[in-house]
């Protein structure tokens, strides 16, 4: 029925193949035990396609065509120009095929398509373009040393030099699944490493054709692997496996945490992007027409299924219940559907165990007191459909409050003044975004300085770029990706010293 709505002739080919395959050294192959798992329209519970698998026998192969490929001349020794111009050709193929890439993404993972078509997508580009700049900019430094025992007559010239981690395993989640998987690729690829990409088992559809233009593109074979398959079978199989020098992951705190367990056998190098619950704070001197709509979109953008959404409202008691009447008048304005329908603000969320688990989040916060201003439901007990909620009269111990909601779910709290505004924004395991909306430069530079967060956005929120690093603190991560520096967590740094 959904698929009525698709528009992209490249969607409707793309689903005539009902059974997909894995990406290992530019061939798509079986997995060794054929074994199959659904992926769904979560709108809808329509099949769309069924995925391989990949087991412990499937991700040895992927290692070693990846192993071999980083180890290769083709890859080793291509020029970092060379390397760029496939970069951009990649680019270049998914801008052609950019309304088909956003269709699959909203009938994968149920994102209303503007979402995809007008943000992620293009976001995902960008990664490319200027990921690709930075391979002909990977330099070290030359080191005057304060060594004074040279030998006589000789003299010392110390240098550093940028090489290549190895051989990477992304993991990446279902909320953008695209952009997610480009955020970790293009880093990698310019710094000259291979990869394992890992896309979340609900969502590995746009990964899939992603794979299908990277081999157009002409990278060489085993450089860029795509395996399909569930977070305890492939993923963990992944990070257990001893070929594998470094975990890029973008997921939940709680599975940071296994992953910095298991990955301890060879000492992986690992990066995390996990978990957030992003304060915005309103001043009292907000520009409120800004503020109100601002304050709505940081949650309600993808139906809340952002890591820096902005799921915690604390708003100066001059403004909060007008913050609350408008943010609450947006929630109830907003019209849910199939992404695919134009008139879609909040499409459904991406499973039954997710929207299942986003609904207990609401029940409980009501249970335990809070009241609600907009929203508080699904659509019914067997819909992905949740309703956009505003709740209010909320304290800090309670889980709305204190846990990653990753929903449309917002709670709203008011304050008096900037110490309590920081202690209520700090009281949290997190630390990945936060927002401040103020007229006033002042306040908006030193609450930047106060706040314990990766990225402090003055009146925005979720202002996402290529260039702009992005990344948490406290239990929201290590790391951060996009921006000049994150080539360099594919990186590792090689000290030349030499008596001359
Ligand atoms: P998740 O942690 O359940 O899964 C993420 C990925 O890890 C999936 O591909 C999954 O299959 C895999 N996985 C699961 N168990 C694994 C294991 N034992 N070993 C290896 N891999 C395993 O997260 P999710 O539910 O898919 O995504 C939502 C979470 O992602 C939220 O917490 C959100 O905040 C976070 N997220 C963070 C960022 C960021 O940049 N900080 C961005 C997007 C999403």
């Amino acid at each position: 029925m959904s698929q009525q709505l698709v528009q992209a002739a490249g969607v409707k080919t793309f689903l005539e193949t009902r059974a997909r395959k894995l990406l290992i050294n530019n061939e798509w192959v079986d997995a060794s035990d054929a074994a199959m798992i659904d992926s769904v329209d979560p709108a809808t519970g329509e099949t769309l396609a069924s995925i391989a698998e990949a087991n412990k026998d499937d991700v040895d192969r992927a290692v070693s065509a990846a192993r071999v490929a980083f180890e290769s001349n083709e890859w080793h020794n291509m020029t970092g120009s060379t390397r760029a111009k496939l970069m951009w050709r990649m680019a270049d193929l998914m801008e052609e095929h950019i309304d088909e890439l956003a269709e699959l993404e909203t009938l994968d993972q149920g994102k209303p398509l503007y979402v995809g078509r007008w943000a992620e997508i293009p976001g995902a580009i960008e990664q490319f373009r200027y990921f690709g700049g930075q391979c002909t900019r990977l330099e070290g430094t030359t080191i005057p040393t304060s060594i004074d025992y040279q030998p006589e007559g000789k003299r010392i010239f110390a240098y550093t030099v940028k090489e290549p981690v190895g051989v990477v395993a992304a993991i990446v989640p279902w909320n953008s699944p695209l952009i997610m998987a480009a955020m970790k690729l293009a880093p990698i690829l310019a710094a000259g490493c291979t990869v394992i990409l890992k896309p979340a088992e609900d969502t590995s559809l746009t990964a899939i054709r992603l794979g299908e233009l990277l081999i157009e593109a002409g990278f060489p074979p085993g450089v860029i692997n795509i395996l399909t398959g569930r977070g305890e079978v492939t993923g963990q199989a992944l990070v257990e496996h001893p070929g594998v020098d470094k975990i890029a992951f973008t997921g939940s705190t709680e599975i940071g945490k296994k992953i910095v367990a298991d990955a301890r056998h060879n000492l992986k190098r690992v990066t995390l992007e996990l978990g957030g619950k992003s304060p915005v704070i309103i001043m009292p001197d907000a520009d409120l027409e800004a503020a109100i709509p601002g304050a709505a979109n940081a949650i309600f953008f993808n139906g809340g299924q952002v890591c820096v959404a902005g799921s915690r409202i604390y708003a100066h008691s001059s403004v909060f219940e007008q913050v609350v009447e408008g943010v609450s008048a947006a929630a109830n304005s907003m019209q849910l559907g199939h992404g695919l329908d134009p008139e879609t603000h909040c499409g459904p969320l991406v499973s039954a165990k997710h929207s299942g688990r986003v609904a207990n989040y609401i029940d409980g916060g009501i249970a335990a007191g809070a009241e609600v201003r907009a929203g508080g439901s699904r659509e019914d007990a067997s819909s992905n459909f949740i309703q956009p909620t505003v709740m209010t009269n909320v304290t800090p111990d309670m889980a709305v409050v204190r846990e990653e909601i990753f929903g449309p779910v917002v709670v709203c709290d008011a304050f008096d003044d900037v110490e309590e505004v920081l202690s209520k924004a700090h009281d949290t395991t997190y630390g990945l975004a936060s927002s401040v909306w103020t007229s006033d430069h002042g306040t908006a530079h030193t609450m930047a300085s106060d706040l314990r967060a990766g990225t402090v956005w003055i009146n925005c929120h979720s202002m996402y770029d290529a260039t702009l690093p992005i990344g948490g603190i406290k239990e929201s991560g290590w790391g951060r990706e996009s921006g000049q520096q994150a080539v360099d967590n594919y990186m590792e740094l090689k000290t030349v010293c030499s008596v001359v």
